[in-house]
């Protein structure tokens, strides 16, 4: 497959590249202030606009996972917990604005309930405007709505996925691959490979949580902590960290992430926003 696999020095370069033309501008604009000469390109460079963060919940209503997700949970836990009926769940992507940026975390199923769409379309957020995705992983709830029908949803969208994770989809056999397949193949023309650690567009930071995937990554922006799924049942591993759901491809790995993400989520009072949080999307 003709995917940019090998491609993550070109990126990582293209990455630096951006950041060294917002210096050379930064720099430029530091003059003009100095000149005292424009006080419109003076006001536009100290204003910045409040980043902001929308919950899109993908599939309608309030959702419960099945215990079964969770083998390893003693019935005496679950009756402790009270979540004989499930863990309070959802299926979600998030909408991060920030330094005039959209940018959109996850595309979610792609499924008929499907309400990305809808809800950009109430952001004002037209599908061909849309100009960055960052993907958290590659299971086909966080990219199906990324393809219709076989064809792109965002033509014009730069899709960034970490290097760790589309080449370990791309070395992947069997069916459960293939939609991994498909849309990095979609979207190769518009698709960056990350490493782990770089900061992205809009001061976006990755920070690698994996084992849920081979290369599943959280984001950071100021005190937003896009946790991904890291996090899959809120009222079950906040305090059970140990669990996991058997959707967690490596479990030790999980483990140590969820444990270490949360520590640094607590000791720098960070808010978690999950893809999987109910409503309303995240934990203080
Ligand atoms: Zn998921």
């Amino acid at each position: 497959m003709n995917i940019k696999t090998g491609s993550s020095l070109t990126d990582r370069t293209s990455t630096k590249k951006i950041f060294n033309m917002r210096k050379i501008l930064t720099f430029a604009a530091g003059l003009i202030m100095m000149t005292g000469c424009a006080q419109k390109s003076q006001k536009a460079i100290t204003q910045s606009e409040p980043t902001t963060i929308t919950w899109i919940e993908d599939k309608p209503g309030p959702t419960l996972q099945p215990q079964k997700l969770y083998p390893e949970v003693p019935d005496s836990l679950w009756a402790a917990l009270g979540l004989e009926k499930g863990v309070p769940s959802s299926m979600s992507c998030l909408l991060l604005q920030t330094e005039g940026k959209t940018i959109l975390l996850d595309a979610g199923l792609g499924a008929p309930f499907s309400q990305l769409l809808p809800k950009l379309k109430e952001k004002g957020v037209a599908p061909e405007e849309l100009k960055l995705i960052y993907i958290t992983h590659l299971h086909p709830d966080h990219i199906g709505g990324l393809l219709k029908e076989g064809k792109v949803v965002f033509p014009n969208a730069e899709v960034y996925v970490n290097r760790v994770e589309a080449e370990a989809w791309l070395a992947m056999e069997g069916d459960r691959s293939k939609l991994a397949k498909s849309i990095l193949d979609a979207y190769k023309t518009h698709l960056h490979l990350f490493e782990a650690g770089d900061t992205l567009e809009g001061g976006v930071k990755s920070i690698a949580a994996y084992g849920h995937t081979p290369g599943h990554t959280v984001f950071q922006k100021d005190s937003i902590l896009v946790i991904a799924d890291l996090i899959h049942g809120a009222a079950l591993q906040l305090e059970h960290p140990e669990y996991c759901p058997t959707y967690d491809m490596d479990k030790e790995a999980a483990r140590e992430s969820r444990l270490r993400i949360l520590k640094y989520a607590r000791e720098n009072n960070l808010t978690m926003y999950g893809m999987h949080l109910p409503n309303p999307g995240y934990i203080k």
